[in-house]
């Protein structure tokens, strides 16, 4: 059975994604189940996505008593479940106005556009150009996989759309350097995540930050990875002692039901008006009702609590593994997004953890990737942590 559905979905899907043998049918909180009857403790979580678990119960019934109510309208009439996301989403954040989407890619895509308008709007309209980091990752749309600072991403969609200047990640002399008479805004990830899990030095945000306010630039957060809870506080810029003037999320919004939002302080937000961007699914009532379960599960049911207790719990126990083995570099990371930094390739973990029932993501070949459901507790993390002490055992042996 199985076979035969991978057999039928290499023919039909098209080809982008390299994925592993199995298929997944059903999901309960932290486990995932195949159509084999295996099953899988989830440390990747769709990639950082269903924060509370996969078939929630709370997001199965919001989802399916505003599916009987209301799924859609146009974005030419107002409606409730956007309205009461979006006023939560302000009183939570430092921001004061939502321009909804769908995914990662959008959000940032209204970010640059946002960007853009604000400086036209000023009368600068030469002001066009965006510093972005390497080994970023902002999205696959022409404009976000321009602004994305990875080569094997750009290529084969050249020529990229024009505007964005590379710096390397944490080294606020670069970004001085970049600076220009035509640079508008910097973007970049609190911490990075497709880029493995990279944290930024003390000071460096706040840093830059300053710098931004010197030169009269926009500061852009992209948070679809950090935000939402990933890092034990609502929005990971709340570590640091400064606040970007814009945010995106999406990830982890609604739950697993595709949702992107840009965030924005108000004189920064004014610049769009009626007409200047729109999308048709953006906050449509059947996504805000489940985004709004999720932001109710994080705050009053103690799912962000969690998160900071055995993610803190989780870091401690990779650091016994890093001073067990010497191929381990670094634990990087906050919250419930680390990174097991290894000198070798990280493949065959991957693949020896899914053999032993636990899903795990490699980043960069061999940033070992950990992004469980928020809801995670410490006894399935010393689940995972003795399937890769026994991992690293036998590599060990083998090398010897
Ligand atoms: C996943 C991700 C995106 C892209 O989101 P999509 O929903 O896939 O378009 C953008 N930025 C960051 C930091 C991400 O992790």
């Amino acid at each position: 059975m199985t076979n035969e559905f991978i057999e039928k979905a290499e023919k039909v899907i098209a080809a982008t994604y390299k994925r592993f043998p199995i298929v997944l049918t059903q999901g309960e909180g932290c486990t995932l189940f195949d159509s084999e009857g295996g099953t899988y403790m989830d440390f990747v979580d769709g990639i950082a996505v269903c924060n509370l678990g996969h078939a929630h119960p709370g997001i199965a019934e919001a989802v399916a008593n505003q599916a009987r109510q209301l799924v859609h309208v146009s974005n030419l009439y107002y409606t409730t479940p956007q309205i009461v996301l979006a006023e939560w989403l302000v009183e939570h954040s430092f921001a004061d106005r939502v321009f909804f989407c769908n995914s990662g890619a959008e959000a940032n895509e209204a970010a640059i556009k946002l960007a853009r308008k604000y400086f036209k709007d000023r009368g600068t309209p030469e002001r066009f150009r965006i510093i972005t980091m390497e080994g970023s990752f902002h999205g696959r749309t022409m404009a976000t996989l321009s602004a994305t600072g990875q080569a094997k991403i750009h290529k084969g969609f050249e020529p990229l759309v024009d505007g964005f200047d590379f710096v390397p990640f944490n080294d606020l002399e670069a970004v001085q350097k970049a600076v220009t008479g035509e640079t508008c805004a910097v973007i970049l990830e609190p911490i990075q995540g497709e880029g493995g899990v990279q944290y930024p030095g003390p000071g460096y945000l706040e840093d830059l930050r300053k710098l931004c306010d010197q030169q009269g630039l926009l500061l852009i957060f992209d948070e679809v990875q950090t935000g939402m809870g990933r890092t034990g506080k609502l929005f990971a810029y709340e570590h640091f002692a400064m606040t970007p003037d814009i945010m995106t999320l999406a990830k982890a919004l609604a739950n697993g039901l595709p949702m992107g939002a840009m965030l924005a302080r108000e004189e920064v937000a004014a610049s769009f008006t009626a007409g200047s961007h729109a999308s048709t699914f953006g906050g449509t009532p059947l996504v805000a009702a489940a985004a709004l379960t999720v932001v109710k599960a994080l705050v009053e049911e103690g799912v962000l609590q969690n998160c900071e207790r055995v993610g803190a719990y989780f870091k401690d126990r990779l650091l016994e593994l890093k001073a067990k083995y010497a191929f381990i570099q670094e634990v990087r990371g906050q919250g419930l997004l680390l990174g097991l930094d290894l000198s070798l390739d990280g493949a065959s973990v991957v693949k020896a953890c899914m053999e032993r029932g636990f899903l795990i993501n490699c980043t960069q070949e061999h940033v070992l990737r950990f992004i469980p459901p928020l809801i995670i507790q410490e006894a399935q993390i010393d689940a995972l942590i003795a399937c890769l002490d026994s991992i690293f055992e036998e590599m060990t042996d083998e090398a010897s």
